[in-house]
């Protein structure tokens, strides 16, 4: 069993945008320049923000975090989306999730320039994804490509069972994996809550990818021998060992499920990290593609 080490593989890919920045820099270019919109102050989406924003500085990009009280109305949202589309200096435009309930997400999504939608949720992303068009591919799923053209795993031909159909995480890795790529060519199936006989369905998968946001949901009697298991899964239980009184885990009930994987992703330090990566590689994009 080998681990699929996020924090070994986003380290190699930072390095290598570190050096591409610096030589932007270098000739004159401009660097890279992403905006963070948070709205409220849910505890998750503060870390996951202000990890992106550290990994911006880390690699020499521009950052601007933007903060908005959590009642903020929709519209006025709307407005700041569209100052930052405007906006010359701006690359990327990253809309931390979930929002208020009271702002419809979709709205807020369709209104950032596709030039800008780094995070890949924009319709116009989703579609030329679907389509094989060059795009900005969703961040998490584009981590996972990533990670698995790291360690040259050949997904060509395999079955690979994706538990969660959000438009974000599994209903793009399904199309990522079943597309005329490499890593790619899989044979896919999309798993969710109204499936039939999960386990039996999961116990066929040479390749399970787990987004459905429920701690170690995925148990070892679900997993075959030899399975490579993408855990992307991030839930706080509580933890009476831990100082803080919790810690994280994944959807994957990691302890029982590795002994029987060729491959698994840890959580955290496994899809996590190149989930920034995705990011951070779609925002250098858009600034080249729009230089
Ligand atoms: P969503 O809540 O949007 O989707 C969860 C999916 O799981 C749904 O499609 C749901 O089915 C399905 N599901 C729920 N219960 C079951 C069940 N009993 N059996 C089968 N399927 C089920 O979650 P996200 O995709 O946004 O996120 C999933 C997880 O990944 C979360 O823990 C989230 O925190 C994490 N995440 C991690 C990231 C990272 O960088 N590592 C990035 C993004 C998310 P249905 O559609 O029928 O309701």
């Amino acid at each position: 069993m080998q681990i699929l080490d996020g924090i070994a593989v986003s380290t190699h890919i930072k390095a290598q945008l570190q050096t591409e920045v610096a030589a932007i820099k270098a000739a004159g270019g401009k660097v890279p320049h992403l905006a963070a919109v948070l709205v409220g102050n849910n505890p998750a989406s503060e870390a996951y923000v202000g990890n992106k924003v550290r990994t911006c500085e880390e690699l020499g990009f521009g950052s601007t975090l933007l903060r908005f009280d959590p009642l903020i109305s929709e519209a006025m949202l709307l407005e700041e989306v569209e100052k930052l589309n405007a906006n010359p200096d701006i690359d990327g435009i990253l809309v931390q999730l979930p929002l208020p309930g009271h702002i419809d997400e979709n709205s807020v999504i369709n209104a950032i320039d596709p030039a800008k939608d780094v995070d890949g949720f924009h319709p116009i992303s989703q579609g030329r994804m679907l389509l094989g068009q060059p795009t900005f591919l969703p961040a998490t799923p584009y981590g996972i490509m990533l990670m698995l053209e790291h360690y040259d795993i050949d997904v060509s031909g395999k079955h690979c069972v994706v538990i969660g159909r959000s438009n974000i995480v599994g209903t793009p890795m399904t199309i990522l994996m079943s597309r005329n790529t490499r890593p790619g060519n899989a044979t896919v199936t999309l798993a969710h809550s109204r499936t039939k006989n999960l386990k039996e369905l999961v116990l066929q998968a040479d390749i399970i990818v787990a987004a459905i946001g429920k701690p170690r949901f995925v148990t070892a009697d679900m997993v075959k021998e030899g399975a490579i298991v993408i855990d992307v899964g991030i839930n706080r239980i509580d933890d009476a060992t831990r100082k803080s009184g919790s810690r994280l885990v994944g959807d994957v009930d990691f302890d029982n499920v590795a002994p029987k994987c060729s491959y698994i992703t840890p959580v955290p330090k496994g899809v996590g990290p190149m989930t920034i990566c995705g990011l951070m590689k779609n925002t250098l994009k858009a600034a080249i593609s729009r230089s």
